[in-house]
């Protein structure tokens, strides 16, 4: 199948494509958790605000171009196509924003919204804490109300940048006597805010973008709720299908990652790596598809139904099995570490591996996945739930 794109679409197309390739940075950035990589991040990034390429689907009055859906997947497309950076603030552009657009108050919006296109706020997202990953809403983090504000305690964990974040878009539990997916709230805070402790967190693979985050006697104001108090668990909802579903590019991302591999490493009918190969981009094929179809729905304003699960699951398992690939054809040199201190970072090919596995957890894990769909769009039994 091949879908046309409108002439308009096609237009901007190659008005971003003109931009992106005169502008890209000209050289490989360094992680954004050190500091000469956030300020390389830093500048790029201002660089786009200035063109309007901040995120040009978003409002003009939070310093988007205002344009469709379309727009933005055509957009995201060629930024992917290029392998340009990826972007520091992505936890407030793809859910924390947007989510406050769906359901903040106009006050909020305005509070916060602009911060994010030009980063003056960096956002992280407090959802998962020790004991509360995949049964989310058994979350302890307490909120208690006294006058105008929200006394926060607990710890959050996982916390993707949030070594360099501002803000953090939280759920807290507001309600201990009401069910557990009722009696939580959404809230924003202030990572500065006196009683808030971000630990870094490096990972074995040298990622040092991670944090948890604790929280003791932490005051934020009541008004930074958003929807209505004891309404977090709906709210997140928007949230988590806007992470699981919209993957900015990442239908591009596949196909380019295939084809490089296959150019770099030979797609061998004798070996079968031709076949595979050609499997793994039959499947990023289809992934590129059912983006298109989210996007028409999202443009409809219709429900998108469980199909930011079906993503999610699909991601994963296709980014692995390409990355499995690729360590196949390198045999032996896919474990070669080049000498070099502990604390560097992996190369590319281990790097890429095990953050295409990490797809498997992030963002709700597969077996979630399949529970929702097959909750949700299968009508099978219901997981028993207190
Ligand atoms: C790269 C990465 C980035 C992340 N970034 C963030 C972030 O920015 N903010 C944030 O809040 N969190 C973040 N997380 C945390 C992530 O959301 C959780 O790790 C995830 O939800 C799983 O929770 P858990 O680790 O506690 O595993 P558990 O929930 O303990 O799950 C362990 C295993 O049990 C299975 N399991 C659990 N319950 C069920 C069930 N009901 N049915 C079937 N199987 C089940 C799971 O699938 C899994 O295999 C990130 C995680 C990763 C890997």
């Amino acid at each position: 199948m091949d879908l046309m794109f409108s002439d308009d679409l096609v237009a901007f197309r190659a008005e971003v494509r003109a931009w992106l390739e005169s502008n890209r940075p000209k050289w490989r950035f360094q992680p954004y958790y050190t500091e000469d990589g956030l300020a390389q991040h830093l500048e790029w990034e201002a660089r786009l605000f200035a063109a309007g390429y901040s995120a040009p689907g978003w409002p003009k009055e939070f310093g988007g171009l205002g344009l469709d859906h379309w727009h933005q997947l055509i957009y995201d497309e060629e930024y992917a196509r290029l392998n340009l950076p990826e972007r520091v603030n992505k936890m407030g552009l793809l859910h924390g924003g947007p989510t406050v657009m769906a359901h903040g108050t106009p006050e909020q919006q305005e509070a916060w919204l602009p911060g994010i296109l030009n980063n003056s706020d960096i956002w992280c997202q407090g959802f998962s804490e020790p004991d509360a990953g995949s049964d989310l809403a058994g979350l302890r983090t307490t909120g208690r109300i006294e006058g105008d504000q929200l006394v926060l305690n607990g710890q959050k964990t996982w916390t993707s940048f949030g070594v360099i974040a501002t803000k953090m878009f939280a759920l807290v539990r507001t309600d201990r006597e009401a069910p557990k997916h009722r009696g939580i709230s959404f809230v924003i805070l202030d990572l500065d805010t006196e009683g808030v402790e971000v630990r870094p967190l490096r990972q074995l693979h040298g990622h040092a973008g991670f944090a948890e985050v604790f929280l003791t006697e932490a005051a934020v104001p009541l008004a930074n709720v958003v929807g209505p108090l004891n309404e977090g668990w709906r709210i997140a909802q928007t949230s988590l299908k806007l992470e699981r579903g919209m993957g900015r590019g990442t239908h591009t991302k596949m196909l380019r990652t295939v084809d490089e591999i296959a150019r770099r490493l030979g797609a061998d009918p004798d070996t079968g790596s031709l076949e595979r190969l050609g499997s793994h981009r039959a499947w990023a094929f289809a992934y590129e598809q059912a983006t298109y179809e989210l996007t028409d729905i999202l443009s409809r304003g219709r429900d998108e139904g469980a199909l930011p699960s079906v993503l999610k699951l699909r991601l994963s398992e296709i980014l692995t099995g390409i990355r499995e690939e690729e360590r196949n054809l390198l045999g032996e040199r896919a474990e070669q570490i080049p000498a070099g201190p502990p604390e560097a970072p992996l190369p590319p090919t281990q790097r890429e591996y095990w953050h295409a596995r990490a797809g498997e957890i992030y963002a709700g894990t597969t077996e979630i996945q399949k529970n929702i769909i097959s909750e949700t769009a299968l009508g099978l039994p219901r997981e028993p739930r207190p």
